[in-house]
């Protein structure tokens, strides 16, 4: 059998077939690869790995092979994911602007077979586990997410409508008018953690949203295809993200398997 490796900033992401032919997919923390050189140990040659991600060469130092482990180009890995998934998926789409929201977020253009980096920004997930550490005193991924579910962000943010109240409004009232501006201007509101969290899922989902949208715009492309382990068990940003994305006229796309486009790749080109 062969495997996919993705070794990001903070996560590395495994993905292979069994005999059957049936995909697998597991992650570790790329603070811990010991765990990963254990799994490969115990389930796998080094010879059947390809390698790709930020971490791939500190990865495969780790390994110690005698071989040399083929690497691909991340994003090369992550396009041959993306259009596996979306074959999969039965979704056609030939040209979209493709935003990775991994640790920080990148942004690409898929133009057919071709594909090239428009840009980025350093709002990702790693701002909302270090924000949100920052905000609450917690650290366990699972608890930001599950809290950050049940929180509220109308006293943590300010809408236009909440500026312009009956004036006539000259954009969509139910837009952002600032992130977290309410808690300097809803001084009357009680604020919890949880609505915190809920905040920053909010200034990350609008800041890619945002950024995705220009970018379509430039490029006239419809679709924005939204990646990433961000977006893993996690409703809310990709509710914040779908919205922000319809209301401005171009079609989201999520993909089954939102973090594993690059490891599902890098196990498609080995
Ligand atoms: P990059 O591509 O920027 O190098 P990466 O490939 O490690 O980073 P992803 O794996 O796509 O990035 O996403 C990492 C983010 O996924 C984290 O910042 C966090 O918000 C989220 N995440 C999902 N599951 C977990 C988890 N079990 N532990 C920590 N973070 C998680
Ligand atoms: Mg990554």
């Amino acid at each position: 059998t062969k495997i996919g490796i993705d070794a990001g900033g903070t996560l590395t992401k495994i993905a292979y077939w069994d005999e059957k032919m049936e995909l697998h997919l597991l992650s570790f923390l790329s603070s811990n690869f010991q765990a990963v050189k254990d799994w490969i140990d115990s389930n796998h040659s080094l010879a059947s790995i390809c390698l790709t991600g930020g971490r791939a060469e500190q990865l495969k130092k780790y390994l110690i092979s005698q071989k040399d482990i083929p690497y691909i180009v991340e994003f090369d890995a992550t396009m041959a994911g993306v259009k596996h998934q979306l074959k999969q998926q039965n979704i056609h789409c030939e040209k979209a602007i493709i935003a990775n929201i991994g640790t920080g977020t990148s942004i690409h253009l898929m133009n057919e077979n071709s594909h090239s980096r428009l840009g980025g920004t350093g709002i990702g997930g790693g701002t909302f586990i270090g924000l949100g550490q920052v905000l609450t005193g917690l650290s366990s991924y699972e608890e930001l997410i599950s809290l950050s579910k049940i929180g509220n962000r109308s006293s943590i943010d300010i809408l236009v409508s909440d500026i312009y109240e009956s004036n006539k409004l000259p954009i969509n009232g139910s837009l952002t008018a600032s992130n977290f501006g309410g808690v300097a201007l809803k001084t009357a509101e009680k604020r919890s953690e949880a609505d915190y969290l809920s905040g920053i899922q909010g200034i990350i989902g609008e800041v890619v949203a945002s950024l995705c949208i220009q970018a379509a715009d430039a490029y006239h492309v419809n679709s924005i295809i939204y990646i990433g382990s961000t977006l893993e068990n996690n409703n809310l940003l990709k509710e914040i993200i779908r919205s922000y994305t319809q209301l401005k006229d171009k079609e989201p796309i999520f993909l089954g398997k939102n973090g594993y486009s690059g490891a599902i790749g890098a196990l498609l080109e080995s």
